[in-house]
């Protein structure tokens, strides 16, 4: 792992009070605008760039920013921030580099570019605030494997990748092909009980991060997935309702028999 060196003592916590009032920011914004990509993607917001490609180099910096960060901490060859970073990366492999090889129908679709900066810089942002915790401001010593925090976090986690991954299949399996472009109502899984089980399972797995790690930094993405995913989980609910008029109506938004 190659070595770097950073003094940021000063201003890690600036920039994780900052990432705490992002999640406020994000919330108002995304609770007024849905993001316009995917279904809800829509003309006059610039420059586009095709979608694939994007999800790739947007998601990105969760791979290479976060071991570029990493490298940086005391404790960077430590036993528990070495499982993190593992544990971190299994989930953004699949994000980067298998969930957007999977996509189908979008052969000629786009997105816009200000969304993907916008992702591109979070990532950027979120890659150093986990990766600085986890590998230097963050104390774990080996005991932190038998604790219960880890156990019950590492267990949530899982739950949340496996049904993530399971969900996004789901949905990925309604279309047949590069060309197909239409939207069904997905059946199966958590879809059963609610419109979004992929971003239920989501905010699951970070959730289940930020125990396992106990930290702010953690705490701030887990809060930062929920201001952005519960506004466009209701959108997307709502979206669905108008398109089919023979859908489920006992269905709840995203999060089972609740909401
Ligand atoms: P969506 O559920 O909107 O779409 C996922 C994929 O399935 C897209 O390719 C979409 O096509 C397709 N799809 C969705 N619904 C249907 C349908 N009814 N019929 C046919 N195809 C469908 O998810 P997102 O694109 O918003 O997110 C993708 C993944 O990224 C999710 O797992 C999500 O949890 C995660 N994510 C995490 C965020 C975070 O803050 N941590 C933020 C955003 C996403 P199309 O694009 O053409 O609509």
């Amino acid at each position: 792992m190659p070595t770097f060196e950073i003094h940021d003592e000063a201003w890690y916590p600036w920039v994780l009070g900052g990432y705490f009032a992002l999640v406020i920011v994000t919330y108002l914004a995304c609770a007024r605008i849905t993001a316009p990509y995917g279904r809800h993607w829509a003309r006059g917001w610039g420059p586009t760039a095709s979608v694939r490609e994007s999800w790739i180099v947007m998601e990105s910096p969760a791979l290479w920013a976060t071991v570029l960060f990493y490298s940086m901490g005391e404790q960077k060859l430590g036993r528990v921030p070495l499982i993190f970073l593992r544990l971190y990366q299994v989930h953004y492999f699949n994000r980067v580099l298998i969930y957007p090889l999977r996509m189908k129908g979008i052969r000629g679709k786009s997105m816009p570019l200000l969304v993907a900066l916008c992702a591109f810089g979070f990532n950027i942002l979120n890659s150093y605030a986990q990766g600085r915790w986890i590998s230097n401001y963050g104390e774990y010593p080996d005991s932190w494997l038998t604790s219960p925090k880890f156990i019950i976090g590492v267990t949530i986690f899982f739950i949340g990748f496996i049904g993530n991954f399971w969900s996004d299949s789901i949905l990925l399996s309604l279309r047949t092909d590069e060309d197909d472009r239409s939207y069904r109502i997905p059946q199966g899984g958590l879809f059963r009980l609610v419109s979004n089980a992929n971003y239920f399972f989501e905010m699951v797995e970070w959730l289940g991060w930020a125990i396992m790690t106990w930290s702010p930094a953690a705490l701030a993405f887990f809060l930062y997935t929920m201001a952005n995913l519960v506004p466009r989980a209701k959108s997307n609910h709502y979206w669905y309702l108008k398109k089919f008029p023979d859908y489920p109506k006992e269905r709840r938004i995203l999060v089972p028999y609740l909401y």
